[in-house]
């Protein structure tokens, strides 16, 4: 079986777009997500354009702002106060990577936890391990929505997670034991790698190299998920899965693109929806 993240992607961006209509009549304003862009790197200015898409497709307010390459960190930094002072404004998404002279570990906490729509700011972190209330990462929160929606049982199986980075490989790992999975997180100093996948019911391969994943990785029957993103020497998007290989192998498999990718997005949507609801009943 193949998820299709881009047909699931689509019909939750559907539903959310009624949603959004419901919550305008209801609370007398959109949920409003401000994206900042700061230089010209052509990955980012493309993810983004996806975000400002699907942020308009939703019905929500809110727009891109543009900085340039070398606007100083005091400057980003005054500009996210601004937009956290800013009563309108549910969600604040700051594009990574950003330039060297800029401070990441600063301006993802400079961010309002309560508007922090990526979940990256430490108290979301935190809460996330500590199973308070939280705003879940995007991409995480989409891998568990592709296995749900697929129909994935998740309780009570074996998972295996290549990559421990603190925005995919970890966040996914502790989403998938909180809903009962055993979970192990093999990385670039597991031993061998291939028996260790190969025990895997559910398997998320979150590396950025293309192809590593190979049918030897993969258990017969075993739910595939690529969050990989690579380019090929003609330019060729792919995953960290030998998709070709793997495909006859799995019982389910994620494509790259049209995969994770497009539920990254949509949960992003999610998350805006999640902190406007938030703020709105606070006043209440
Ligand atoms: P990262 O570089 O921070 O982490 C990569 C991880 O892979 C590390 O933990 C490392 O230990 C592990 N690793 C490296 N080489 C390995 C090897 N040979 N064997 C086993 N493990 C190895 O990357 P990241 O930010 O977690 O992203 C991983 C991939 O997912 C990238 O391709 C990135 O572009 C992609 N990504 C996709 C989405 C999406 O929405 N689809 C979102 C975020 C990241």
């Amino acid at each position: 079986m193949i998820i299709d993240g881009k047909q699931i992607s689509q019909s939750l961006k559907d539903a959310m777009k009624i949603e959004v209509d419901a919550l305008a009549e209801q609370y007398g304003r959109r949920p409003c997500l401000m994206v900042i862009i700061v230089g010209n790197n052509p990955a980012s200015r493309s993810y983004v354009r996806g975000k400002i898409k699907a942020t308009e497709y939703c019905g929500f307010d809110g727009h891109l702002v543009e900085l340039p390459e070398d606007v100083s960190e005091a400057t980003l930094l005054a500009e996210i106060d601004k937009l956290n002072n800013d009563p309108l404004v549910d969600g604040i998404l700051v594009q990574l990577p950003l330039p060297k002279h800029i401070s990441e570990d600063k301006v993802i906490a400079a961010i309002s936890a309560e508007k922090d729509v990526d979940g990256f700011h430490p108290e979301n972190v935190a809460r996330l391990w500590l199973n308070q209330h939280c705003i879940l990462p995007c991409t995480p929160k989409g891998i568990i929505e592709l296995l749900d929606q697929a129909g994935v049982e998740i309780a009570g199986k074996k998972a295996v997670v290549i990559g421990r980075s603190n925005i995919v490989g970890k966040p996914v790992a502790k989403l998938l034991l909180d809903r009962n999975a055993t979970v192990t997180i093999a990385h670039s100093r597991t031993k061998d790698l291939a028996a260790v996948c190969r025990e895997a019911d559910i398997l998320v391969a979150a590396v950025g190299r293309a192809k590593m994943v190979t049918a030897e990785y993969v258990k017969p029957g075993a739910a595939v998920i690529d969050v990989g993103i690579n380019r090929t020497e003609d330019g060729k998007l792919v995953g960290d899965v030998d998709y070709e290989a793997v495909l006859p192998v799995a019982g389910a498999i994620t494509p790259v693109p049209g995969g994770v990718g497009p539920m990254t997005i949509t949960m992003l949507m999610r998350n805006t929806i999640e902190c406007f609801l938030n703020r709105e009943n606070k006043k209440a």
